[in-house]
């Protein structure tokens, strides 16, 4: 068993019986299920539009290097620069040097999993810059050292106690204070650092192939002001999130805004097709476009897997997800958690560390049922399963006792040989593992062979 799994189960058993984690998590999870669907409504079919939606995605994934040449091509013709980074160490290094360049000691960030996937905070820490997460979960979370505990609400296990209490301590402020003098408190210190930054960094929600641009959709306007007021704005974006035409739009981000959050649209929605432009006003002097692999053409390989892809991080599975909600997102210890991120981390990360991931799953199907762009998440995860076993990743005995019970299974007279306690005894007790979680089993005095013979002879 590797590390990371024995880590997993261990924390997935405190977690399961910490019951003031599953009341937060109840609590927030319910407001989000009343909300969605309100969301849903502006559509006049919803399923068709998230068919459709997964079908502009299989496009885009499908001529991901033409749509990914035509947004550089189209974005640099503006000014701004494309890097194309292989890996998280690539990034960072392409980051160290601009920040170098501009003598960077301050730097604003929006929200972005992915700017969490190359671990950019530590490297910053490490260079000595000041890294200021802006989006308001994000920031609570800086402050209490902690990774998001989800993909769209980062502090969803907090309680607006726990914010007042991490507050107090952190910043001095009363612990009584309300969400809305919390916010005030968080903004008055954010909004400093703003003019403070020689850089900012955004993550994309999209990236547009036809207009050569990049879409960020948010609901606190810290994004906009990252991209904006810093003289520099460096965009880290996964190759997968392009799509084809700005038009799409019109479709993506009402989608993402309801399943992620259950609104219509996110109160700003925002295009960035370049750094400033002479006789603009606003706007950065400089433009980076980082576009990170990091095992994603690993997935695009794989003609099964490549599905997942086309995620668009609305966070709608961890909802919906009954591990999720019981074992909640830090367990995962991994960037992206609940069923996306057991589908995508083995292949990004490496199957035999993280293949557990792909099996704490009751595959319930609710996760495929309540996607934005329709993943058939849960086959995903059974194909992870059936990829760890090809690659030779599963033990002895598991396969033993595999072999042995197709051999049963395939010969009525083998199945007769053993009577009930001799069955009983061999799931009981030969495959260890079964009564750790389960009850014991019960094999019925007469099998259903036995009860048919008497009935009805060997017909
Ligand atoms: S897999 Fe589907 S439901 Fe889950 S985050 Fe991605 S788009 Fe949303």
């Amino acid at each position: 068993m590797s590390e990371h799994s024995q880590s997993f189960i261990a924390k997935s058993a405190d977690k399961a019986a910490d019951r003031e984690h599953r009341r937060k998590i109840n609590f927030n999870i319910g407001k989000y299920n009343a909300v969605v669907p309100k969301g849903k409504e502006q559509f006049i079919n919803v399923n068709l539009a998230r068919e459709k939606a997964k079908n502009l995605k299989w496009k885009a994934i499908e001529n991901l290097d033409k749509m990914l040449e035509s947004f550089e091509a189209k974005i640099t013709k503006r000014g701004a620069k494309v890097i194309w980074a292989e890996d998280a160490k690539q990034a960072l290094e392409e980051i160290g040097k601009i920040c170098a360049e501009k003598n960077c000691k301050t730097l604003v960030k929006s929200k972005s999993m992915v700017t969490e996937e190359i671990h950019l905070n530590k490297f910053l820490e490490g260079q000595g810059i000041e890294s200021i997460e802006t989006d308001l979960g994000e920031y609570i979370q800086q402050l209490d050292g902690e990774p998001p505990y989800h993909i769209v609400t980062p502090a969803m296990h907090k309680s607006k106690e726990d914010v007042a209490k991490l507050f107090a301590e952190k910043l001095g402020t009363d612990p009584k204070l309300t969400p809305e003098q919390l916010t005030l408190v968080a903004r008055d210190v954010l909004r400093k650092k703003y003019a403070e930054a020689e850089v900012g960094i955004t993550g994309a929600n999209f990236i547009i192939a036809d207009i050569g641009g990049i879409a960020i959709t948010e609901n606190e306007g810290n994004a906009r002001l990252s991209c904006s007021m810093p003289k520099t704005h460096i965009v880290v974006a996964g190759i997968e999130k392009v799509i084809p035409s700005m038009n799409d739009l019109a479709l993506f981000w009402p989608l993402l805004a309801t399943y992620g959050t259950g609104q219509k649209i996110t109160v700003y929605s925002t295009i960035v097709t370049g750094p400033r432009q002479e006789k603009e006003t606003d706007g950065p002097d400089e433009m980076y476009v980082i576009l990170l692999d990091n095992g994603r053409t690993n997935i695009l390989a794989n003609e099964k897997s490549r599905e997942s892809l086309y995620c668009i991080r609305c966070g709608a599975c961890l909802n919906a997800c009954p591990v999720y909600k019981n074992i909640g997102g830090h367990s995962y210890e991994a960037t992206y958690s609940g069923p996306i991120g057991s589908v995508i981390t083995p292949h990004l990360n490496g199957m035999k560390e993280w293949k557990h991931l792909s099996y704490a799953s009751s595959l319930c199907g609710n996760c495929t049922e309540v996607c934005a762009v329709k993943i058939n998440l849960h086959e995903l995860l059974l194909e992870n399963r059936h990829e760890a076993v090809d690659e030779g990743d599963s033990s002895f005995a598991e396969r033993t006792g595999w072999k042995l019970w197709k051999q049963a299974m395939l010969k009525r007279s083998l199945m007769n040989m053993g009577n009930r306690t001799i069955k009983n005894w061999v799931v009981n007790t030969l495959l260890k593992g079964w009564k750790e979680h389960r009850s014991e089993m019960e094999f019925p005095k007469k099998s259903f062979n036995q009860m048919w013979k008497e009935k009805y002879g060997n017909r």
